[in-house]
């Protein structure tokens, strides 16, 4: 069965139906009323950062959560196990910045023992990577995307407001070398800051094997006003680069990655092209969001979300809170609003993770 499009009616997605006998109704992964099969969670560990990106955090006014607020590593490992059983399988843990969590190599091998979780990634601006590497990979941690918006060590400075670019780079090499490969490196390119240097951070994927993900600046709480100036298209990217290497290779497409993926023709890296704003992919999205408090986020660009630590707090058990995760996943929007002029005004990217 196809739905359509609620609001085009012009994007059909394969509606799979669920087994109909109620045992098995019940251990059906999680799909949305639109039909999306929805088994992808990035876990926010913590709102806080070593970073003050400026396309992500204001330099004030921003309030951390108290520590008592956040999950504790046991409730949140319980919210994953139910998670799991809802049918989700990868697991990206996010932040502000997750390799600041408390405890985060037991907690990265206490959710890789959960049964059914497939494949655990992070988001990291990898700056204590150097010395996590190691004890990330042994606790089970699949790879890692390292977010780095330039070459040259004085603008990284300036947009991360304080990043060493040298401390990355160490990131980087500790985890390449521990095998979390490929190696996803991310930049959000920002108009008049660093889209001067999208040829050369493409040239990277001529050197090396690792995938190159460009993202169009989203506007979260915080940083809207920078979108609205420093938005650069994906199409815009793909031209200059093209101009400089010649046509681009699509490269194998996975439906449920956000990236349009291409290739320089002949380099042993990919390209990556992440236009939330200029050509969302809502009708593939296959990922629901989990902040470091514990609410379910249903879609990254709008506000709604489904609150499960006061379920757990409650004492529910495994049982309640995977019937509370389906509620969210069959509430999940069909897409944000941005086409239409509704921003998200709850949370900045840092309190959701991206
Ligand atoms: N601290 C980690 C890092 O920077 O990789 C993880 C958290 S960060 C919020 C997750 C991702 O969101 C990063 O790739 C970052 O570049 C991206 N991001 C932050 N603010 C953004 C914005 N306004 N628009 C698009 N991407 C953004
Ligand atoms: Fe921190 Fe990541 Fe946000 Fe930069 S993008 S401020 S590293 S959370």
């Amino acid at each position: 069965m196809l739905l359509e499009h609620p609001m085009t009616g012009a994007v059909p997605i394969t509606f799979i139906e669920p087994r109909r006998h109620p045992m098995h109704a019940h251990k059906t992964p999680a799909h949305d009323s639109y039909g999306r099969r929805i088994d992808y969670l990035r876990v926010s560990l913590t709102d806080r950062c070593n970073m003050r990106c400026v396309y992500c955090m204001p330099t004030v006014g921003v309030q951390f959560l108290p520590r008592p607020e956040l999950l504790s590593n046991d409730e949140l490992i319980l919210v994953l196990r139910a998670a799991a059983a809802a049918g989700f399988r990868k697991i990206r843990l996010t932040g502000g910045e997750p390799t600041l969590r408390h405890e985060i190599v037991d907690l990265v091998r206490a959710i890789k023992a959960i049964p059914g979780i497939e494949h655990i990634a992070m988001t990291t601006n990898a700056l204590r990577l150097r010395h996590l590497a190691v004890p990330l990979k042994e606790a089970g941690l699949d790879r890692v995307n390292v977010s780095i918006d330039s070459l040259d060590p004085q603008k990284f400075r300036q947009m991360t407001r304080g990043g060493s670019l040298d401390d990355v780079w160490a990131g980087v090499r500790a985890a390449d070398e521990v095998g979390m490969r490929p190696i996803k490196l991310n930049a959000v390119v920002v108009r008049g800051m660093n889209d001067d240097e999208v040829v050369r951070l493409a040239a990277l994927t001529t050197q090396y094997p690792w995938e190159f993900r460009f993202i169009e600046v989203m506007p979260l709480t915080g940083v809207a006003g920078l979108a609205e100036e420093g938005v650069i298209s994906s199409a815009e990217l793909v031209a200059r680069i093209t101009a400089h290497f010649g046509p681009l290779e699509p490269y194998g497409q996975d439906p449920s990655d956000p990236a349009r993926r291409y290739r320089i023709p002949g380099a042993p890296g990919k390209l990556g092209f992440i236009s939330a704003v200029t050509d969302p992919f809502c009708a593939t999205c296959n990922r629901m969001r989990l902040t470091a408090e514990g609410r379910m986020h249903l879609c990254l660009l709008r506000d709604d979300e489904l609150d499960l630590r006061a379920a757990v707090r409650s004492g529910a058990g495994q049982d309640e809170i995977e019937q509370l995760i389906r509620n969210a996943v069959s509430l999940k929007p069909w897409g944000h609003g941005l086409p239409e002029g509704v921003l998200p005004t709850l949370r900045g990217m840092s309190q959701i993770g991206g």
